[in-house]
Parts: structure tokens; C-alpha cells; sequence
């Protein structure tokens, strides 16, 4: 071992130090995953220097071999995990195992002690912290590394907060390398069972089967070997031989015996041929589920499978798989997307190739093989590739098919469109060319089915033929808007509503206009036009000149804050409601909005919802009130009334009360007035219009929030 004083100290992050902590004290949980993981780097690292090796073959003199080897050994209670991939230069050892923080580590700390999987590691590899699992299985991880770049260094913590890293050199115990990596964990006391090798060969079976490289398992064997006689043996036996001699022999006897002999040897463990080689209807759903788990660092088994090649013009194999679940960072737009690896003639190329796959699809893990694309292929010339365009239609042609396959079952289906229905919308909102198809795989909870979501099929169905449109409401949660008045014509004429919840249905909207013929009709906007039959139209009108008085004297005490005063058809129950312009923002992408801290304000200031307000002239207060006009226009309870009003429909309509305090004092007052409260002390609210400037400066302050 190298001396102390060869030797720098360096302290673990916060972060890290505080994963180690997790990792070094937790009791239940499924251990295997140490080795799962650190197979999994040694094959990128495998990976890292072939790739390597395409522009600069040289690279692999030293050591032209890749393979992983695994040595267990039960005398010393260590295992060994060796590779001879691209290794770690000093600096990398230092910036990668311990002193940068992975953006990933405060998100696994913060999922295994909130989740019920508590001090379940399964999931640590997805968090890009897979090595610290070292310490579930080992007290002190020793990592001595040689990159080509470098000299061979030693790195080695026992946790607790800091580790050394310490030059290499002939005194080391540690072996020379040639190029890779050499992990050696000493084993915590109840955990020696990661030296045996039957545990470690069911391990590797059933992790890392589909690593790409050849795993060898170092196995001791006991061999039966014939040894010729020694001394006091060999005596024994000659004498013997001179008793029983038979008369006609002849041939000088060879005095041996046999023995048992130890000896190691490695095994290869796992099969190298890649699993898209193979026919789909040659692999086992069990292989798939391993394979996928090898590529995905899932540990659950994937929701389902596309298996196919492509010949032809271009030619390619390719596996894609639907996870059960959604990624921690599925919308993490810093995360590079790497859920498509790219092979070119078996050989790995990269897992950051951005244009395989569209944004929408990122949850979608899987391989491509190409037999076209050259192998040293630079990252610029693979975005402007033909082939890369070919590949991509395909992958997103497929997966769509895929999807639609799952639909067969409303079980799976179920799960897949809880899991990734953003992604499904967020699809629909941008590729244009699959947009039809991917609006059938949307589903929504509606005004029928309020607890099982339907399809845009089953509704268009299920409608009534005097229903022309799909009419949907858009809002914060279910049971607000199942109980919203913009329903209340819609309920009456036994129409269905879409009940949309999520933000990204605003988007949604903005660009499926149209389903089956029929077009997408907002609920709480302008453009409605419920009333169609001629005599309703008729009495529409008769009943506009009548209240004309009304609306117009409501909107001079409104002023700027409505557009219009205009007549409605929509509510039959409520007083009145606000509505927005059909092609502006509703209510509830104006909520969303303002919610964004970096939103753009200048689209704000056109976007906002322009707000009708539509009275319900059967409403006994909308009577009175045009009683009262039509008797003294000038009446100043009207004023009080009609603003209380316009706030409440602000709220019943999906907007926020510009300033509650005036709102308030306004209830007040009505509550004051029905207990025959006479105070003359009681000061008059002041009305909105008095109080823009603090609006205005609000908005400000929201901005900078
Ligand atoms: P991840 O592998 O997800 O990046 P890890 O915590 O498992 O996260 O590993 C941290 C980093 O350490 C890796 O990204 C890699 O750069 C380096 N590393 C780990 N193991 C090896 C190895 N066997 N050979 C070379 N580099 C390695």
C-alpha cells in the first residue's frame, strides 16, 4: 500500500456525503443493486473507449481487449469488479466520484425517504448516483483506475466524509493496468454472500444478461488429476506391485495416483449477441423485460414492447419499450435526453442523439441499429443525417402503433395514459403530421363520466345528433367545473362536456380544433351560439331590445373592466358570467399564466382574456334590476349591485378577485342591510376604478415573482 503521505484527502460534497450517509445505514433494502450498477459503468466505460477507438484505433494497443471480469473472493472477503474501458484520470476521479454534485442526488435523497419504497435502492442508477450503492454491500470501496491520459491512481473512502486518492506504484498490493478501471469492495461482515460465486453468477443472469460486453465470473474449479508417486509413496507402492507381480508383465509400470486440484478460471457469464439481432418471435417476454431492464436501470418489468427492423433503402433493427412509470425528470427540459441508444453495426455510438426521437416521445426507452450510418459518424454530420430523419419517422410511426396497441387492454391503457398522457398532449400540440392519430389516444374525464375517462371517439359516439360541437371546460379541478354555470344550458339540453384539468390542455385546444368533423367549442367563451332555431333566435332579439336599457347602464358602471354587456344563452340558473373572446386565452390559461414566473409579458397584455358579461335575463335579480333602471336610471344601490355582481361572476367564472378587500367590504355591506343594520358610520367601499394603480403595481410585483 502506498505510504500516508502520498496520499490527498478530499471531503465529499454536502449532497453526496449525505446519499453516503442513506446508503451506509440502511438495513432493508435490495442489495443486488450495487453490482447491477456497477456492471452498468463498467460497460459505459467499455462503450466510452470503443467509441473512442473509431477515429483513433491506436487508443487500444495497450490493452486491445474489453471485456468485464468479476473476482470474488471469500478468504480476503473482497469482490473485485475490473474493466478495461476508458478508466479515470486523476481529475476524473476526483470530480466523479465525490466532489461534483450530480443534479440527480437531491432527487433520489428526497424519493427514498418520501417514497413508500423507502430504502428501496432500486432506483438509485436512474438518478445518476448508481456508484454509491458500492457502499450498501462494502464498508471501504477502492477504486484504482488507468486512463490512457494519466497515471494509474487509487482512490479509496471508507464514507464517513472524506476519501484519498493516492498515486499508484510498484509497492502498491494493488495490480498494474494496463487501461480501466479495478473496484475492489471489501465486503461489510453481513454481507459476504456478494463473494460467492453462485450468487454472483444468479446476479449477473438476471441484471446484466444484455451487457454488451463479456462478463467473466472468475470460478474456482476442482479437477481430478492423475500425479505420478513421490517417495515414501512411490516405495510403498513398488513394493506392493513386487507381492502381487503376475508372471508375463512385461511393460514397466507408471506409479500414479489421482487428486483433486483447484484451479480459477474465467467463465463468461452472460450471452454478447444483442437481443435486436434475434427474431421477435425467438425471444422470450422474459428476455425483453431483462434487456429492457439492463437498458432503462428500471427495475420494473416495461408495459410493452416493438420489435422490428426496417429494410430496404435504409436498414435498421430497433427495440422500443413503454416504461410502467414516468421518470422523476420526465419534463426536466436541462436533462439531456438520453432514452435512445445508437448502435451503428452492433457497435454502441452514443445515447445523446436528439433527433432520434421528438420531445414528446422521451419517456420511450429503447435501441437503434443501423447498418448505414458510418461508424465514425461526428455529432454535427448526425443532425443533418438523411438516415436520422428515416429512423425517426419510423421510431415515431411505431411507437403510435405501439400505443394504439395498448389501448386493446383499458387496464394497461389506464396506467399508460396516467403515466404519459402529458406526453400524448404534448404530442397532439406539436407534430402536426400524427395529430389525428394521437388525438384517439386522448382521454378525458367528462360531465357523464366523471370518474373514467373516455375517448374522443366514445364521445362523438355517444352525443345526440342535434349536438354539432365538442364542447369542453377548462379549469383547476373536476368538481368546480362539473358545478360551473357555463354548463347550465349545456346540462339542460343533456349535452356532454369535456372536463379539462391539466395545463397542457390549454395547448392542447389551440391545436386540435377539430375532431371528426366536429369542432372544439369552450365552454366559457364567446362563440357558443346555443340558440339555432329560427323562433328562439326571434325571441333572443325581442328580449336584447328589452334589457337594452340594463346592459347598456352595467356597462358604463363597468367601464373598461367588460368588453360588453350582452344577453345569455348559456346560463339558465346563475344571474351572470363572464365570458372570454373565442380566439383569446380563457379564464383558466389566464390563471396559468400569471402562475409562470419567466412568462412573457408581452403577450399578456393582448392574450388577457378580453371579459363579456353575460346576464341571465330569467334571473328575479336581473329583473328587478332592469325594473329599477328603466324607474331611475341614477338609483345608487344599482351601482353597488351591479359591481357585486361583475366580482362574484369574476369568481364563479374562473378568475381572481383583483383586489378581495373591496369585494369584502361590499358583503359586509349586504350582510349590514339584511340584519336592518342602520349605521351611518359605514363608509362607502371605494369602487375599482379608484384603486388601478395598485393593480397596476401588483402586476409588477407578480412579474418579478
Ligand atoms: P452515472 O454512471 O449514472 O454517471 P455513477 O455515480 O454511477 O453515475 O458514476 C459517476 C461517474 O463516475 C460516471 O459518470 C463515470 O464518469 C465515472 N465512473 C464510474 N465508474 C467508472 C468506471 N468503471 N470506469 C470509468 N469511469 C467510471
Amino acid at each position: 500500500m502506498s505510504s500516508v503521505k502520498d496520499s490527498e484527502q478530499y471531503n465529499f460534497s454536502a449532497e453526496i456525503n449525505q446519499l453516503m450517509g442513506i446508503i451506509v445505514n440502511t438495513l432493508y433494502s435490495n442489495k443486488e443493486v450495487a453490482i447491477r450498477e456497477l456492471i452498468s459503468n463498467a460497460s459505459d466505460a467499455l462503450d466510452k473507449i470503443r467509441y473512442e477507438s473509431l477515429t483513433n484505433p491506436e487508443i487500444l494497443t495497450v490493452e486491445p481487449k474489453m471485456e468485464i471480469s468479476i473476482i470474488p473472493d471469500k478468504e480476503s472477503k473482497t469482490l473485485i469488479i475490473q474493466d478495461t474501458g476508458i478508466g479515470m484520470t486523476k481529475e476524473d476521479m476526483i470530480k466523479n466520484l465525490g466532489t461534483i454534485a450530480r443534479s440527480g442526488t437531491k432527487s433520489f435523497m428526497e424519493c427514498i425517504t418520501s417514497s413508500s419504497a423507502a430504502s428501496d435502492f432500486n432506483l438509485i442508477g436512474q438518478f445518476g448516483v448508481g456508484f454509491y450503492s458500492a457502499y450498501l454491500i462494502a464498508d471501504k470501496v477502492t477504486v484504482i483506475s488507468k486512463h490512457n491520459n494519466d497515471d494509474q491512481y487509487i482512490w479509496e473512502s471508507y464514507a464517513g466524509g472524506t476519501f484519498t486518492v493516492t498515486k499508484w506504484n510498484e509497492d502498491s498490493c494493488y495490480p498494474k493496468l494496463t487501461r480501466g478501471t479495478y473496484l475492489v469492495l471489501s465486503l461489510k461482515e453481513d454481507q459476504l454472500e456478494f463473494a460467492e460465486e453462485k450468487k454472483l453468477r444468479e446476479i449477473i443472469k438476471k441484471h446484466s444478461e444484455y451487457i454488451n460486453f463479456p462478463i467473466r465470473l472468475s470460478v474456482k474449479k476442482t479437477k481430478s488429476v492423475e500425479v505420478e508417486l513421490e517417495g515414501e509413496e512411490l516405495e510403498e507402492a513398488k513394493r506392493k506391485e513386487v507381492d502381487n507381480k503376475e508372471e508375463n508383465e512385461t511393460e514397466p509400470k507408471k506409479y500414479t495416483k489421482t487428486i483433486e486440484e483447484q484451479t480459477v478460471e474465467f467463465e463468461t457469464i452472460n450471452s454478447t449477441k444483442p437481443i435486436w439481432m434475434r427474431k421477435p418471435e425467438d425471444v422470450t417476454e422474459e428476455e425483453y423485460a431483462a434487456f429492457y431492464k439492463t437498458l432503462s436501470n428500471d427495475w420494473e418489468k416495461h408495459l410493452c414492447v416493438s420489435h422490428f427492423s426496417v429494410e430496404g433503402q435504409i436498414e435498421f433493427k430497433c427495440v422500443l419499450f413503454v416504461p410502467k412509470r414516468a421518470p422523476f425528470d420526465l419534463f426536466d427540459t436541462k436533462k439531456k435526453r438520453n432514452n435512445i441508444k445508437l448502435y451503428v453495426r452492433r457497435v454502441f455510438i452514443t445515447d445523446d442523439a436528439e433527433e432520434l426521437i421528438p420531445e414528446w416521445l422521451s419517456f420511450v426507452k429503447g435501441i437503434v441499429d443501423s447498418e448505414d450510418l458510418p461508424l465514425n459518424i461526428s455529432r454535427e454530420s448526425l443532425q443533418q443525417n438523411r438516415i436520422m430523419k428515416i429512423i425517426r419517422k419510423n421510431i415515431v410511426k411505431k411507437c403510435i402503433e405501439l400505443f394504439e396497441k395498448i389501448t386493446d387492454s383499458k387496464e394497461d391503457y389506464k396506467i399508460f395514459f396516467e403515466q404519459f398522457g402529458k406526453n400524448i398532449k404534448l404530442g397532439v400540440h406539436e407534430d402536426s403530421n400524427n395529430r389525428a392519430k394521437l388525438a384517439e389516444l386522448l382521454r378525458y374525464s367528462t360531465t357523464k363520466s366523471v370518474n373514467e375517462e373516455i375517448s374522443l371517439r366514445e364521445y362523438v359516439d355517444r352525443a345526440p345528433e342535434s349536438q354539432k360541437a365538442i364542447y369542453y371546460i377548462s379549469g383547476e379541478n373536476k368538481q368546480a367545473l362539473i358545478n360551473s354555470p357555463f354548463l347550465e344550458r349545456l346540462n339542460k339540453k343533456n349535452y356532454e362536456v369535456i372536463l379539462m384539468t391539466d395545463p397542457i390542455d390549454e395547448y392542447v385546444v389551440q391545436q386540435l380544433t377539430e375532431y371528426d368533423g366536429k369542432k372544439f367549442v369552450c365552454c366559457s367563451k364567446e362563440g357558443m351560439n346555443l340558440v339555432e332555431d329560427e323562433e328562439e333566435k326571434k325571441k333572443l332579439q325581442e328580449l336584447k331590445d328589452e334589457f337594452e336599457p340594463l346592459t347598456n347602464v352595467i356597462k358604463e358602471i363597468l367601464h373598461d373592466k367588460v368588453e360588453k354587456v350582452v344577453i345569455s344563452e348559456r346560463v339558465t340558473n346563475s344571474p351572470c358570467v363572464l365570458v372570454t373572446s373565442e380566439y383569446g386565452w380563457s379564464a383558466n390559461m389566464e390563471r396559468i399564466m400569471k402562475a409562470q414566473a419567466l412568462r412573457d409579458t408581452t403577450m399578456s397584455s393582448y392574450m388577457t382574456a378580453k371579459k363579456t358579461l353575460e346576464i341571465n335575463v330569467h334571473h328575479p335579480v336581473l329583473k328587478e334590476l332592469k325594473v329599477r333602471v328603466m324607474n331611475d336610471k341614477n338609483d345608487t344601490t344599482i351601482k353597488d349591485l351591479v359591481w357585486l355582481l361583475f366580482e362574484t361572476a369574476l369568481l364563479t367564472s374562473g378568475f381572481s378577485l383583483e383586489n378581495p378587500a373591496t369585494f369584502a367590504s361590499r358583503i359586509h355591506k349586504m350582510i349590514q342591510f339584511g340584519l336592518s343594520i342602520q349605521d351611518s358610520e359605514f363608509q362607502e367601499p371605494p369602487h375599482l376604478e379608484s384603486i388601478e394603480i395598485s393593480q397596476e403595481s401588483a402586476a409588477k410585483m407578480e412579474e418579478v415573482d
